[in-house]
């Protein structure tokens, strides 16, 4: 059941993977504190303890949550992939759009998930590939022009990215031969993120990383009125989520903190806007305009698009503010 693949009906689907502990972690003697029940519920305990509460009233200090699937550390890429992003290749190829965004703390795990190693690739290129296959299938019925480009919003403006990125963003046809290229680019464009130390977090990113696919497809048989299909895949890296009042960062540092605080929130608006007005079957006003990442996403939170979130949380103690915070976030975008 664990494979067990999601296209639902419902538009947003909301996912949680829970990293393993590394060894930096075990050895300074954290404790593990997030982990996966099922494959639908994850578990968060309290580390902190409570010496007034000698008659352990407060017992239980584990707090539970529900969601559509729930990794845990041994999850591998594929699983991950398969469950929570395939069914959004058959979409985009059929003309329509789908989004994945990876939520999460810095260090929980959005980069491995999305971009992943070498030897583990994440959901790029595991979405590319089959991708390229259906192309490649349909490609006697339909043309396809499959096009992409990467782009990063870091503190509320919109840029290209100089160099790696550029590339990237400037191919207009892409074929299965490239992928592995496209890949390399990003792995670059990756570390070229902008990683300067916070006090929070040694390597935190502060920028939302934006892979975005456009597939074009007409058909070739004749007398048909030949429309233009478009479909769209949006694969986005968020900025970490820690919030800017848990570092100790000042000026330039806390400006940005505020401003991705203020597109994760204005994020986190639109997908409960969006998941409010389905279940009632109207479409309730959604305010896109309130941050650059929701007016670069207009298209792939509206209309027919599928979303997908998966939350990330580090499991160890030490990060259990952050956790339960990521939680609570993903459990607000959650269906009602
Ligand atoms: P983020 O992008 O959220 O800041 P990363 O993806 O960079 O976090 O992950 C932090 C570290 O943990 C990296 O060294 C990464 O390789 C490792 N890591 C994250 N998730 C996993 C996982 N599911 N399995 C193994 N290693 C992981
Ligand atoms: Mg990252």
């Amino acid at each position: 059941t664990a494979m067990k693949p999601q296209g639902g009906e419902h538009p947003l689907t909301v996912a949680v993977r829970v990293r393993p502990m590394t060894e930096h972690e075990i050895l300074s003697g954290c404790t593990q504190v997030a982990h996966t029940v099922d494959n639908q519920m994850v578990v968060l305990l309290d580390p902190t303890e409570d010496p007034d509460d000698i008659l352990r009233v407060n017992r239980s200090r584990e707090r539970r949550y529900m969601f559509d699937h729930a990794f845990n550390d041994i999850a591998d890429q594929e699983e991950v992939y398969q469950v929570t992003t395939r069914f959004l290749i058959d979409q985009v190829i059929n003309g329509y759009n789908g989004t994945v965004f990876a939520y999460g703390a810095t260090g929980a795990g959005k980069t491995y998930t999305m971009l992943g190693t070498q030897d583990n690739p994440g959901i790029y290129s595991r979405a590319l590939n089959d991708l390229f296959l259906l192309v490649a299938k349909y490609e006697e019925e339909n043309i396809y022009n499959v096009s992409m480009s990467y782009l990063e919003i870091y503190n509320e403006m919109m840029r290209e990215d100089a160099k790696g990125g550029v590339q990237v963003a400037s191919l207009s046809e892409v074929s299965t031969a490239s992928t592995e290229e496209i890949m390399e680019l990003l792995q670059q464009g990756n570390m070229e993120r902008t990683q300067e130390p916070t006090k929070a977090n040694q390597t935190s990113s502060r920028s939302h990383a934006v892979l975005q696919v456009t597939v074009k497809q007409r058909t070739r048989a004749r007398g048909i009125n030949s429309q233009v299909k478009i479909g769209r895949l949006f694969l986005v890296d968020l900025a970490g989520s820690e919030r800017a009042a848990n570092t100790q960062n000042r000026g330039k540092r806390m400006v940005e903190g505020a401003h991705i605080n203020r597109s994760l929130l204005a994020l986190g608006n639109c997908i409960t806007a969006l998941s409010e007005s389905s279940d009632k079957g109207a479409r309730t006003y959604v305010n896109f305009r309130d941050s650059k990442l929701t007016r670069l996403l207009k298209d792939a939170l509206g209309g027919n698009c599928k979303t997908v979130m998966i939350a990330h949380l580090g499991p160890a103690s030490f990060h259990f503010e952050e956790s339960r915070n990521t939680l609570m976030y993903a459990d607000r975008a959650k269906r009602i």
